[in-house]
């Protein structure tokens, strides 16, 4: 059986060499070929051994998931659909902010961040999220998810020849990634990992909408930093939402989110709020959301709703955005507006799936009901 060399962290990746006579620090020398020169034939790895060379090409390769898309934005941001099979595609999204050249000068610091899936579709059903009107398809196995990111290095350095053109990286495209927790973590242990990517802790983060039992496990396992998708100043209207609200309530999420900060790389968790008009961005919700995160060291990033067809929600005028965020603001907390990027290309947040085939049963509901 042929094996994806992409999908090994580094400690099973040690265990794999080991299994075949080769000392520990085979796997380290392969992942920095792999992961940090971007290369994908054996025969170019002039220091491993002939005949370890021979024996990888007859049983391993080193493959992301073939691209089926890659389109770049006026603003640079840049995406790639990937075939994950059967079907099923999905999405990552580079966005590029400051010069490449400037990282010592005078002007913003480079700064390069890759959005990565972690489930073809989800099973979640947030009501404003295109990802989960899909429906939940499947887990993608590590080599998809670090696939995506080993991927976007390479083109990006290829070209636009920098060095580093990733130094950020958010899982917060497709799917939830603490639903698909065995595979996120053996990923972000490889994005993390020296010989791989060496992204450091507080440059990686993790979104997700609130699986609290997998919160504490990641608390524990590989604390990253965290987003958490709040969008509700209360338990009624997230109920509507994001339904795992039923489970976890935001009471049992901020306590999740306060044992998590303990552990974690950043001394905050930030908290996402779309923004979507007439049903959470009045400056009552604002008010009641200060509130609400008062017990939880937090920033808050309001994310402006990204429109597809038939959402049914409008996203919130500008006027109302600024008049919610000087409310938080004026009770001290660290608000920012998040800029929508590569909306031209369908690569702003909820938006990754594209022109989607909707799948859920709420909108078959919806539209029983219509016909009834
Ligand atoms: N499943 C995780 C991570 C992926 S979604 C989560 O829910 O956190 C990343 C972010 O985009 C989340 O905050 C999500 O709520 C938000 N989002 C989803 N659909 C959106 C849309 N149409 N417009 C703006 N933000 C959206
Ligand atoms: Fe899933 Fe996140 Fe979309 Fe909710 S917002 S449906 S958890 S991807």
């Amino acid at each position: 059986m042929t094996v994806n060399l992409l999908g090994f962290n580094r400690s099973q990746f040690e265990h794999w060499c080991a299994e075949r006579g080769q000392k520990p620090f085979r796997a380290r020398q392969m992942l920095r070929w792999m992961h940090q020169r971007g290369v994908a034939d054996f025969e170019s790895m002039s220091d491993v051994s002939r005949d370890f060379r021979a024996q990888l090409a007859a049983g391993a390769v080193i493959a992301a998931p073939p691209v089926l898309k890659d389109t770049t934005a006026p603003d640079g941001t840049r995406k790639w659909l990937f075939d994950v099979g059967t079907g099923n595609a999905i999405e990552s999204v580079y966005i590029p902010e400051g010069e490449a050249d400037d990282e010592d000068g005078e002007g913003r610091r480079y700064r390069g961040t890759l959005c990565v899936s972690s489930q073809a579709g989800c099973a979640l059903e947030c009501a404003f999220c295109s990802t989960g009107r899909q429906g939940f398809n499947r887990n993608l196995g590590v080599a998809e998810i670090v696939g995506q990111l080993w991927h976007a290095s390479r083109s990006l350095g290829a070209d636009h020849g920098i060095e580093r053109p990733i130094t950020n990286v958010v899982m917060m495209g497709m799917g939830e990634p603490l639903a698909n927790y065995d595979n996120v973590v053996a990923a972000m242990q490889l994005m993390l990992d020296d010989h791989a990517y060496g992204i450091s802790r507080r440059r990686l983060t993790l979104s997700t909408s609130g699986v609290v039992p997998a919160m504490d496990r990641l608390r524990e396992a590989c604390p990253v930093a965290l987003a958490v998708s709040l969008h509700a100043p209360n338990d009624a209207l997230r109920d509507q939402l994001v339904p795992i609200n039923r489970k976890y309530p935001i009471r049992v999420l901020l306590d999740a989110c306060l044992r998590y900060i303990e552990r974690a790389p950043r001394d905050f968790v930030t908290f996402e709020y779309v923004m979507l008009e007439g049903v959470n961005d009045s400056v009552a919700q604002a008010r009641e959301l200060v509130q609400a995160v008062k017990p939880v060291p937090c920033k808050i990033n309001l994310i402006p709703f990204n429109p597809f067809p038939g959402s049914g929600f409008l996203r919130s005028g500008a006027a109302a955005i600024t008049a919610f965020r000087d409310v938080l603001q004026q009770a001290g907390l660290t608000t920012t507006v998040r800029k929508t990027r590569g909306d031209t290309i369908d690569a702003a947040c909820g938006q990754l799936a594209g022109r989607v085939l909707d799948k859920t049963r709420r909108t078959r509901r919806r539209l029983e009901e219509q016909r009834a």
